[in-house]
Parts: structure tokens; C-alpha cells; sequence
């Protein structure tokens, strides 16, 4: 197959959790220039020193390599987990008992502290407990104080600070814990790019987030995770006040049996493209590669298929936070998207087709004016759709449609350039306010800078959609150059 040069790049963006196996400067610089796009810091891990740290050292790196590049914080929510161990884990044995105690100890062998005070109140004997997304499982078998005793059905090691999902429990937490302010309040302060809740039920929690985020000073677009079955449920309301979804495999796993996953992570992408909201994939990605060199052909296999399904990103968690090999993961998960990409891009179409493209109602103004633009791109052979945008919403829109041409999305705005790094085929071009006002002039030079003048001397230029959508009044111009 030959290769154009509008897949120099990569539509589906990669996302990497920084950890200690990966957030030294030298290795951020790398992980860039391997092709991450969006950094997460994991607030369940570490404390607020060191992610001021990585903070800052992901923006010298972006800084220094002149790309634009985020940063998610992800709030850990009312997830539960494990507390520390003396040695940093225990070996659990099948049909061994142990206990899980509520009370605020260092556990040991046969002892589990839960970070979760009020777990003894909420959970009743005969319920299962899942530790480490489920990889192992107790069942309780009396409750005695603050100690549950109970027997291991599947063992393994179990680790610091690993996740601990009780699904058969009717439990009390608080959606927004105080956890949670307290990072909110360092994700204001720093000027995070995205903000991901964890553990979302309905559009209620996350207008909740973004009231918080008012008052501390800083409107952060947030990523709501989708993990619970209430989620899932209520997802066209979760969708309508979010500024993007993450399908969070892990703990939807666990929520709901593993084997609908996959379907609703079919459904949630076409679903977010739908509403034009980026959408991520998440968790076990390229998991084996946290010890091996090479990912198993199950796991490019599951990269691959995100990305032909259209997702926006794909995420790596201890891939990339504690793995033995955090740049070749993302080496090899770059290569999987390209290779996708190439093949799609041969076929003529990025992602499945949203379903209401084919309705015999009327589409919405964005989807008519984006299906067009998609359209116009493939039959002219485009390399390039330059979409002047203000606040990132008209890049978004005509993204979501993914056509086969790369979208320059030109803004003032650095902030927005950064966002922009989520957006499925989004190039983010920063340029000054006055610059970008004699779109003619724009379109030359952003052709020229980035060679999108392989097939003809024509560019298509897209700009005017805004927020609220009424006001909006969008314009279609062919450039010649
Ligand atoms: C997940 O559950 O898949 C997820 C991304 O969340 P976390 O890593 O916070 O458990």
C-alpha cells in the first residue's frame, strides 16, 4: 500500500499515565516524540508535590519540543482500594482466610486494611470482594467490628494501594469525596488541561464538578468515566453537560460482567462522536507489556479495533506509570494506529459510520456541514482541512465526522491547542489573533509549513461553529493557493 503524506499523522491519539517509571524529563521528552499526546496523572497514586512535578515537567518538555501537549488530572472518586503493606504486597491463596479491616493499619500476610471507613457497615457476609480489577476475589464470610473475615477464591499478589470493588454491596461513599476537592483544588491552581471524574452516575455529578471548579477559580473541561452501570444508563445526559467520556474497562469490568464491554465501548464511541465529544479508551490496553517487551497479538489486536471503531485516544495506565518498558509500549501502540490508519485511509473512511447520517429526518446544521466537509475532503482527494477555531468547538465538530483529511485546527489560544491534542485527527497550529484573521494568507502558509499541497493547490478552510449552536453560522471555503 502506498503511504501519503496526510498520514504523516497519526489521527487516534495516544494518552500516557506518567508514574516513577516514566517521569523523568529525558523520558518525557522521549515519550513525546514516541507520540503521546495527552499525559494522565493519576491522583490515586503519589501526592501533590510530585504531581506539581510531573506537572510542570510535562509542560518544559512540551515547551521545549514546540508540541502541543496535555495534561489529564484524573480524580480517583469514591474508588476503593487496599491500603499499604509492610513489604508493598501479600500473597493470597486460594481457600486461605484473611481479614479486611477497616481500621487505618499497615497490612501484613492474611491482613487487608481497606481505605474505605465505612466498609464494614455497608458490606454483608456471603458478598464477594474484588482486589485489583478483579484479577483476585474473597468472599466474606462473617463481620465481626471493624474486621471482615474472609475466604480467598482466586488468589495472586496483591499490591499497594490496588483497587477493591465490592459489586454485590450497597455502598454509602459520597460521590465527590474530600479527596477529590483537595486535588480539584491543585488542578485549578496548576491549569490542568482536562480533569476526568471517576465513577460518574448521572450529569448531576458532573455539573457538581464543574460548579466546584467555578468557585476555585478555573473551568476545566471534564472527562467523565464511564464505569458504573448508572453510566451507562444515563449516558445521553452524561454526554449532553461532559466535555469528553472515557470507556473505563477496568472498573466496568468489574461493575458489569466483562463480556458487555466490548459493546459498550462499540456503542459509547459512536455514541460521544455523535454528540462530537472525544471519546477514550481505556485500561489493559497493552497490559502485558508492564513486564514484557513485546504486547500479545490479543492486545494489538484490542488497540487496533478501538482504533478502527473511530475512537479519539487510547489510553496507557501501568503501561506507562510503573511498566518495564514505557517507550516501546508506546512505540508499538504507534504503530498499531498507523497501520490501521493506512488501511483505513486506503478504504476511503476512518470509524464506522454514525448511524444518523443515514436518517431520512434532517441532520443538525454541525452534522449536515461536517458530512459535507468529509464528503468534499474524499472526492477532492484533500490534504489538508484548515479550521480556524476560537475555542476548539468548529475542529471538534468536523473531527467527529472523521474524514480523511488531517484537520489543522488554528487557534490563539495555546489552552486550546492543548485540548485540541485529544481530538481524534486534530493538528493542533497555534497562531497569533491577527494572523488568523486573512484566511488566504492562513491557508498558504499552513500549507506550505505542513506540505498539505500533494494532490492539486486546494485546501478546504472550515470555520464559524460556536456555542450555543444557534449562533452559529458556518463557512465552506475551497482555497486555491
Ligand atoms: C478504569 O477503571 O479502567 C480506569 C481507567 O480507572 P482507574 O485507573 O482510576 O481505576
Amino acid at each position: 500500500m502506498s503511504k501519503s503524506h496526510a498520514l504523516h499523522w497519526r489521527r487516534t491519539k495516544i494518552i500516557a499515565t506518567l508514574g516513577p517509571a516514566s517521569r523523568e524529563p529525558k523520558q518525557i521528552e522521549s515519550l513525546i516524540k514516541a507520540g503521546v499526546n495527552v499525559f494522565r496523572l493519576n491522583m490515586s497514586h503519589g501526592d501533590h508535590e510530585q504531581h506539581r512535578e510531573n506537572f510542570e515537567r510535562v509542560r518544559e518538555a512540551g515547551k521545549k519540543l514546540n508540541v502541543h501537549v496535555a495534561v489529564l488530572m484524573d480524580l480517583c472518586g469514591p474508588k476503593i482500594r487496599v491500603g499499604l503493606f509492610k513489604e508493598g504486597q501479600i500473597e493470597l491463596k486460594a481457600r486461605q482466610r484473611v481479614t479486611v479491616t477497616t481500621r487505618n493499619v499497615t497490612g501484613e500476610p492474611g491482613l487487608i486494611p481497606s481505605q474505605y471507613r465505612q466498609l464494614h457497615k455497608d458490606a454483608k457476609p456471603g458478598e464477594r470482594v474484588l482486589l485489583d480489577d478483579g484479577n483476585l476475589e474473597l468472599v466474606i464470610e462473617s463481620i465481626e467490628g471493624t474486621e471482615l473475615t474472609c475466604k480467598v477464591v482466586y488468589g495472586g499478589i496483591l499490591k499497594d494501594k490496588k483497587g477493591m470493588n465490592l459489586p454485590d454491596s450497597d455502598l454509602t461513599v459520597p460521590a465527590f469525596t474530600k479527596k477529590d476537592k483537595e486535588d480539584a483544588g491543585l488542578a485549578a491552581e496548576l491549569g490542568a488541561d482536562f480533569l476526568a471524574l471517576s465513577f460518574v452516575r448521572c450529569a448531576a455529578d458532573v455539573q457538581n464538578l464543574q460548579r466546584f471548579m467555578k468557585k476555585a477559580g478555573r473551568e476545566i473541561p471534564i472527562v467523565s468515566k464511564i464505569e458504573k452501570p448508572e453510566a451507562v444508563e444515563n449516558i445521553h445526559e452524561i454526554l449532553e453537560v461532559s466535555y469528553a467520556i472515557m470507556v473505563a474497562r477496568g472498573d466496568l469490568g468489574i461493575e458489569l460482567p466483562a463480556e458487555r464491554v466490548p459493546l459498550i465501548q462499540k456503542d459509547l464511541i459512536q455514541l460521544a462522536r455523535s454528540y462530537h465529544r472525544p471519546v477514550i479508551v481505556a485500561t489493559q490496553m497493552m497490559e502485558s507489556m508492564i513486564t514484557n517487551s513485546r504486547p500479545t497479538r490479543a492486545e494489538v489486536g484490542d488497540v487496533a479495533g478501538a482504533a478502527a471503531a473511530g475512537t479519539d485516544a487510547v489510553m496507557l495506565s501501568g503501561e506507562t506509570a510503573g511498566g518495564r518498558y514505557p517507550l516501546k509500549t508506546v512505540q508499538a501502540m504507534d504503530k498499531v494506529l498507523r497501520e490501521m490508519e493506512q488501511y483505513q485511509w486506503h478504504r476511503g473512511r476512518f470509524g464506522d459510520e454514525l448511524d444518523d447520517v443515514r436518517s431520512f429526518e434532517a441532520l443538525p446544521l454541525r452534522k449536515g456541514v461536517a458530512h459535507a466537509v468529509t464528503a468534499l475532503a474524499d472526492d477532492l482527494k484533500l490534504q489538508g482541512i484548515i479550521i480556524p477555531t476560537r475555542s476548539g468547538t468548529t475542529a471538534q465538530i468536523i473531527a467527529a465526522d472523521r474524514p480523511t483529511a488531517p484537520c489543522m485546527g488554528v487557534s490563539s489560544s495555546e489552552a486550546v491547542c492543548r485540548r485540541l491534542a485529544l481530538h481524534w485527527g486534530v493538528v493542533p497550529v497555534h497562531a497569533n489573533e491577527d494572523e488568523s484573521h486573512d484566511w488566504h494568507e492562513l491557508s498558504v502558509n499552513i500549507a506550505r509549513d505542513y506540505k498539505l499541497t500533494h494532490s492539486g493547490n486546494t485546501v478546504l478552510l472550515v470555520s464559524g461553529f460556536h456555542e450555543p449552536p444557534q449562533k452559529s453560522e458556518p463557512v465552506m471555503k475551497l482555497i486555491q493557493l
